[in-house]
């Protein structure tokens, strides 16, 4: 279950990983103004009367995401405003020298070169976030796709919480978001529940997903690589830190990929999920030196590569 405010979500957990593991402070410090700042938007665009896209159980049922294909120029002016009170805490989380920032902010002022990008993102088509780089002379690339993604986040979430309960778990199975079609960033375990008599055999809680981009949590397989689907036992292994079991990652022998994953089932604080894989650093690098690659790469599992 989701807090009514994510931002108040996300000050819990950076103040918890800040006093957990002093070691982070400095990454806390870089990017924690973004994340206040991603979940006050989110929260905000919660309380509005947002545009939502249709829910159709058929396509769904096909596989096929709430936003995929959708034109995006629905929610320009969302776009516009997150853009412009993000643009700063992003040119800052990414420390673009002065040049690259007057570029960046004199292009996405335009709200056609936004709304491009944000299209591009959710079509899928990465060789306009190549192209737009090197017409403006950026490097590396991923600054436009990290630009471009963050700015979708608190409108991406705000639809997937309003849509709410018309997504139903029992239609959707896939590996990607059911809302935005994007890998997930980290997985979790549900906390206790005494309901669901079929779960209760283990004694282990629900998996769910949660989406690197719009941060929806769906149920997935337990016991299935969420990349290649893979289920055979002894090929699929969890990493933790000795004293902090509920804390890991799962790794797929055939495909080479890793996903974080929580057991809330242990945790006094339910963490705010995305914030959360700041203090889970260790564990990425880790994996990173066994040669598996991240479910989602991001600015902090990707840091020295
Ligand atoms: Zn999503
Ligand atoms: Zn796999």
């Amino acid at each position: 279950m989701k807090p009514a405010s994510s931002q108040k979500a996300v000050e819990t957990t950076l103040e918890i990983i800040r006093k957990r593991i002093p070691a982070y402070s400095e990454i806390i410090d870089r990017f924690s103004p973004l994340f206040l700042l991603k979940a006050s938007l989110r929260d905000a665009l919660v309380k509005k009367e947002l545009k939502l896209p249709e829910v159709v159980a058929v396509k769904l049922s096909d596989g096929v995401p709430v936003l995929a294909g959708k034109d995006m120029s629905m929610w320009t002016a969302e776009f516009v405003e997150v853009a412009d009170k993000m643009f700063p805490a992003l040119a800052d989380s990414l420390e673009l020298d002065e040049e690259t920032r007057d570029l960046l902010r004199e292009y996405l002022i335009d709200p056609d070169n936004l709304l491009g990008l944000v299209q591009a993102r959710i079509d899928g088509n990465w060789k306009h976030f190549e192209n737009t780089s090197k017409q403006l002379g950026i490097s590396p690339d991923h600054v436009l796709l990290y630009i471009s993604e963050n700015v979708c986040t608190p409108v991406f979430s705000a639809i997937a919480e309003l849509l709410g309960k018309s997504l139903s778990d029992d239609i959707w199975d896939n590996g990607n978001c059911p809302v935005c079609g994007s890998s997930p960033s980290i997985s979790h375990l549900s906390s206790i529940e005494v309901t669901d008599l079929d779960h209760l055999v283990g004694g282990g809680g629900k998996k769910y997903l949660h989406c690197s981009l719009c941060g929806h949590d769906w149920r997935f397989k337990r016991n299935a690589c969420f990349a290649c689907g893979n289920d055979e036992n002894g090929s699929r292994e969890f990493f933790y830190v000795d004293d902090v079991k509920h804390e890991r990652i799962e790794v797929c022998h055939k495909c080479g990929t890793y996903c974080l994953s929580i057991d809330l089932r242990e945790c006094e604080v339910p963490p705010q999920l995305d914030v959360a894989q700041l203090g889970l650093i260790h564990l990425d690098i880790y994996a990173h030196n066994n040669k598996f690659r991240p479910a989602t790469p991001t600015l902090w599992n990707t840091l020295d590569s």
